[in-house]
């Protein structure tokens, strides 16, 4: 009777946390969630110190706090100064209405999104890319697709003009999308020739082919949980060219939850980092201060993402993953002090 030897199980690596960084390139921390107000109404207390320290203590040393209308992008640039953050300035798609319904009308309303750059491209708290701007189709009921083409082509100028990135957002409409990206002169290199500086697709979640076309074009990918959501998306994902990756959360929204396509990926991930990325969450309810919220996506679920990407792209070691996302985001954005 043959007999075999037992090998030993082996031994989970150890992964000391404070060896991988990040940059959160998507937050929405004006959302009033992180000051415990949903839809208007309290549910607990202002935690927003708590949750940027759990960022911290998972290794997110920076973020952009992403400006998604004139007044909120004023918000932004508030909070990023307070806190030693970066910002960007624009108007997403779902609210272009505003430039039309703006008071002393449209121009005025990308005149003072300029007034706004220009008075914050540099030190503390500075402007780093041009948006959130682009197309959601999903979402016309906010927006008509005439509206939300029309003002992502007049955001489009902000860029060549400040030579900043873009931070943009493409739902649906990939085809309008990059036409009018192609029309506006960034058709390579992220609009070089016209002054541009290239950009990030944030929340990417469509298909290996468009993010191939959109590379190709000269523009990053960013990828937070939204993207990791089905099979096909994971295929996506492992298609991205590391050159053009970049991380994100999209917090407070695009949490990973259980029934995810990247939940297998996550249950490799070494105890030491998962009790870093994804403290116990409470109930809004049951609160408890120092305690993440269910459902509330938090810049601390970042080494998450990039767990699963490492996951994807078998033998690429973590720490390489997470190390070529933050070169690509400090060289961007023109992080330069972080490097
Ligand atoms: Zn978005």
């Amino acid at each position: 009777m043959p007999v075999t030897v037992i090998a030993a199980k082996p031994q989970e690596r150890t992964h000391d946390p404070s060896k991988y960084r990040f940059i959160d390139i998507a937050v929405n921390l004006t959302d009033p969630v992180f000051r415990g107000l949903y839809h208007g109404k309290r549910k607990h207390d202002d935690d927003l110190e708590a949750m940027l320290e759990r960022s911290r203590a998972a290794g997110v040393k920076s973020m952009i706090v992403t400006g998604g209308s004139l007044h909120e992008s004023k918000e932004a640039l508030e909070l990023a100064h307070q806190l030693g953050l970066y910002a960007t300035v624009g108007c997403h798609p779902t609210r272009s209405s505003q430039f039309d319904q703006f008071p002393s009308g449209p121009e005025r309303y990308l005149e003072e999104l300029d007034k706004l750059i220009a008075a914050h491209l540099t030190g503390k708290g500075r402007v780093v890319a041009v948006g959130e701007c682009g197309l959601d189709y999903d979402r016309t009921h906010f927006a008509p697709a005439e509206v939300q083409r029309r003002h992502f082509r007049s955001q489009l100028a902000l860029a060549k003009k400040y030579h900043l990135p873009l931070f943009l957002h493409s739902r649906a409409a990939h085809k309008d999308f990059v036409q009018i990206l192609r029309e506006e002169g960034f058709d390579k290199d992220g609009g070089k020739a016209v002054g541009a500086k290239g950009g990030v697709v944030h929340s990417f979640t469509g298909t290996s082919e468009e993010a191939i076309e959109l590379m190709d074009m000269g523009f990053h990918i960013g990828i937070n949980g939204c993207s990791l959501k089905t099979s096909e998306n994971l295929a996506t994902a492992k298609a991205i060219r590391p050159e053009w990756i970049m991380f994100e959360t999209d917090a407070p929204w695009c949490s990973m939850t259980s029934t995810q396509a990247s939940k297998p990926h996550l249950t490799s991930l070494p105890p030491s980092l998962s009790s870093l990325y994804f403290p116990p969450a409470t109930k809004p309810e049951s609160f408890v201060y120092g305690r993440p919220v269910k459902g509330r996506n938090e810049p601390a679920a970042i080494g998450g993402v990039a767990w699963v990407v490492h996951r994807l792209n078998e033998g690429i070691p973590f720490e390489k993953v997470a190390e070529k996302a933050w070169k690509n985001t400090v060289e961007l954005f023109g992080l330069t002090e972080l490097q």
